[in-house]
């Protein structure tokens, strides 16, 4: 098998596997339990913490367990938006415009544009927040996803962050596409809110994190007194192991040879597209972009159909993103940035791992040349 969807899931690594059965095997107390047996788990869950919490410069007391981005990103919609105004972009994850729509939020005059790149416009950005300066006890919060799941582009957060901060809002990122690639550090980058996903970096699913700062009240999605209170329920002490030893193997080294291989395949298909005399047209931006995403409209192709003719062929691609696959309606992100529905369905996302070799890169070539000779 050929597996080109490292955007909607990662292979889980090896050594994840063997300390995840380790703890599941030797260490089913509760973390919370006051005898020497829930110690043990209390302590491999407070490792735990301190890896992740080390590997974005956080203190541990600022990293809460999630089952998810999702979780993530809904916590900080719903427990930030009793006393603050939330402002976003349109080409956000679904759980986040799905936890506004959620709480009835009148917020389409909180959507900060974009540009036909996905790039966020920043007088926009200034604007919307002006605007939301209604009430000194209001801090705005500005949320936005740093690496897109469909079109990869990443956003400037350098000079995002220093409007946001400028005008005394809460700065919230959905790293969860991102930080597979390229290292976050919370303070340097003076990020307060921060979502990410294991399933992403070679965790299981349903296991991620929200970093929240110091000082920041939230309130919680799931009541109960795990998480300092803020996350309720018994943690999954065994998927937090997994997590924190996902992280201590991501290798940001790799990040260039990805980009190379994806650098190849985009020239590959480029060559192709003059030999056939056909246009394709990369969505996104072509610099400021994850390095690991490709998202290319192929015309006369119907997504749906080329994910369906290349999986026949024990190749994984993806028409959208993983999580609105069984939505019929166009990608939101695509529609955002001013696709019509015709280049929405003819779009595909193709997008590497540090597993993906070239060869594998030629064959899924291969196979789309193949494909378009049969269907032109
Ligand atoms: N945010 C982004 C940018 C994502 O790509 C995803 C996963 N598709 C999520 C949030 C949600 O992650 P999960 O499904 O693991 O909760």
């Amino acid at each position: 098998m050929i597996y080109l969807d490292n955007a909607a899931t990662t292979p889980v690594k090896s050594q994840v596997v063997d300390v995840i059965i380790e703890v599941l095997r030797n260490n089913y107390g509760n973390p919370s339990s006051i005898y020497e047996y829930g110690f043990e788990s209390h302590r491999l869950l407070e490792s735990s913490r301190t890896t992740i919490a080390n590997f974005i410069n956080a203190n541990p007391e600022e990293i809460i367990f999630t089952s998810g981005a999702c979780e993530s990103n809904t916590t900080i919609v719903k427990g930030m938006s009793f006393n603050n105004p939330i402002i976003t972009t349109p080409i956000e994850h679904i759980s986040t415009l799905k936890a506004l729509e959620d709480i009835g939020y009148d917020y389409e005059d909180n959507i900060v544009k974009v540009d036909q790149s996905g790039l966020i416009d920043l007088q926009d950005l200034e604007y919307k927040l002006e605007k939301n300066k209604l009430r000194d006890d209001f801090v705005p919060v500005f949320m936005c996803v740093l690496g897109n799941n469909e079109i990869g582009t990443v956003q400037d957060i350098c000079k995002i962050q220093e409007i946001v901060h400028k005008h005394g809002a809460y700065m919230a990122v959905d790293a969860t596409q991102y930080i597979p690639y390229y290292p976050i550090d919370v303070k340097k980058m003076h990020i307060d809110m921060l979502s990410f996903s294991g399933q992403k970096l070679g965790a299981p699913k349903g296991i991620g994190v929200l970093y929240v700062r110091d000082g920041i009240k939230i309130k919680s999605l799931i009541c109960g007194s795990q998480n300092n209170g803020r996350r309720g329920g018994t943690e999954n002490v065994a998927y937090c192991v997994g997590l924190a030893k996902a992280i201590e193997l991501i290798n940001y080294n790799k990040t260039s040879e990805i980009k190379k291989l994806r650098d190849y395949c985009l020239d590959e298909l480029n060559q192709l597209s003059k030999n056939m005399n056909l246009k394709f047209v990369l969505n996104g931006d072509r610099e400021k972009r994850l390095a690991n995403n490709i998202n290319i409209q192929m015309p006369y192709l119907d997504s749906q159909q080329l994910v369906a003719l290349l999986d026949l062929n024990n190749i994984c691609v993806s028409a959208s993103s993983a999580c609105q696959s069984y939505e019929k309606k166009p990608s939101h992100v695509l529609k955002a940035i001013k696709l019509s529905d015709m280049e929405c369905n003819s779009s595909i996302r193709v997008t590497l791992g540090e597993n993906t070799t070239k060869e594998e890169i030629d064959e899924f070539v291969k196979q789309i040349k193949i494909i378009l000779e049969q269907f032109i």
